[in-house]
């Protein structure tokens, strides 16, 4: 077998230890003379399965007990439009923060719904920077307030959020959710695709507040409805199982390895060793994204010309490290180093960059 170092933004690399444990037990899952993906979602195996996915998503992050964990497919875009769907009623206004390019996609399905105001917009600085969380000013009356934790493909993460006073606070956290302790209290709803730190594609995690549930219209085509979903346990019709199983899996995982504590600390190193090694060489590698808002998770970095990036990101190739190409909306280069990237990846990155700014620097 021969495993690389996988540094796609998403779907990206998952835990090894998941990923076998997936495959010892997908033919006949524990016994039953089938695979969980072939039995009955109301089946007292899934049950158990769908519940643990659930107990260790709440326990992991801490959530109060007036919170609730919702497992709802079509990813983190589905939500995009639920969330003004269920929360915008007409004669409000949502706030949102514009700060990359899922902020945009984000608000701009809320515009299809209602009324929407942006109350930061980090257009003027090419979405590479952020505000000081304390001069976002939340307006009293909004219907939610709604920010990006983290721009998956500009590098930049809020390292604290805004105070939104007794407006909810809906924050997509796909690209770092579990890789740092969040003031969960803050938020009336965190929300993620599994696919970056907390499994497969094909569900999205919906952590809700149980007063937001009241708050919903409740005329909604079912499966848009959350408290339907809310309800139900997330089970009103066929959830998507398989990648709910996996996301037990790897919750499972990050708990064995010290929960979110554990997964900042090796998310602080991984991201040292990358913005380390751009440090050191001497302006070779260049960051766009300003020291204080750079992303653990998804790292940005330039060279002098585009053809050594292309360079660089064929030479990783060859040495057993992929997915280092830039989103073609900004070029360059990107890691993404998500929970499931051992810290040795990083270090043989880091390795790799003083190597290749040696040569070419
Ligand atoms: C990937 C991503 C999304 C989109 O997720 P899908 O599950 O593909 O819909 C939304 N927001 C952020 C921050 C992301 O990184």
């Amino acid at each position: 077998m021969s495993r690389i170092f996988n540094f796609s933004a998403g779907p990206c690399t998952l835990p090894l230890p998941v990923l076998e444990e997936a495959q010892a037990e997908f033919v006949d899952f524990g016994g039953a003379g089938m695979s969980l993906i072939e039995m009955s979602h109301r089946s007292k195996q899934y049950d158990a399965v769908h519940n643990e996915a659930m107990s260790l998503v709440a326990e992991l992050l801490g959530l109060p007990s007036n919170y609730k964990v919702l497992f709802i497919g079509g990813g983190a875009t589905m939500q995009f439009g639920m969330i003004p769907m269920n929360f915008l009623p007409k004669g409000k206004a949502a706030d949102y923060t514009v700060t990359g390019a899922w902020a945009k996609k984000a608000y701009e399905d809320a515009c299809k719904v209602g009324d929407v105001k942006v109350i930061w917009d980090g257009k003027d600085e090419n979405y590479l920077n952020l505000p000081d969380p304390a001069s976002v000013q939340v307006n009293a009356d909004a219907a939610y307030v709604h920010i990006t934790s983290n721009e998956t493909i500009g590098g930049i993460q809020w390292q604290s959020f805004p105070e939104a006073g007794n407006v909810p606070m809906i924050c997509d956290m796909s690209s770092d959710f579990m890789s740092r302790r969040v003031p969960v209290e803050k938020f009336a709803m965190i929300y993620a695709g599994a696919q970056k730190n907390a499994g497969p594609a094909g569900v999205a995690i919906a952590i809700v507040r149980e007063d937001m549930i009241e708050r919903c219209p409740g005329d909604l085509p079912a499966y848009l409805n959350y408290p339907i979903h809310y309800k139900k346990d997330s089970l009103y019709n066929t959830p998507p199982v398989f990648p709910i199983y996996m996301v037990g899996k790897t919750m499972k995982w990050l708990k064995g390895l010290g929960g979110l504590e554990a997964a900042e600390k090796m998310a602080a190193d991984r991201a040292d060793l990358i913005y380390g090694a751009m440090a050191k060489s001497g302006g070779f590698y260049s960051c766009p994204v300003p020291v204080p808002c750079r992303s653990s998770m998804n790292i940005v970095f330039r060279m002098p010309t585009e053809e050594l990036e292309k360079e660089f990101v064929a030479v990783a190739l060859a040495n057993g490290m992929s997915g280092l190409k830039g989103h073609r909306s900004v070029g360059g280069c990107r890691a993404s180093v998500y929970n499931a990237m051992p810290v040795e990846g990083a270090q043989a990155l880091a390795n790799l960059m003083d190597e290749f700014a040696a040569k070419n620097g």
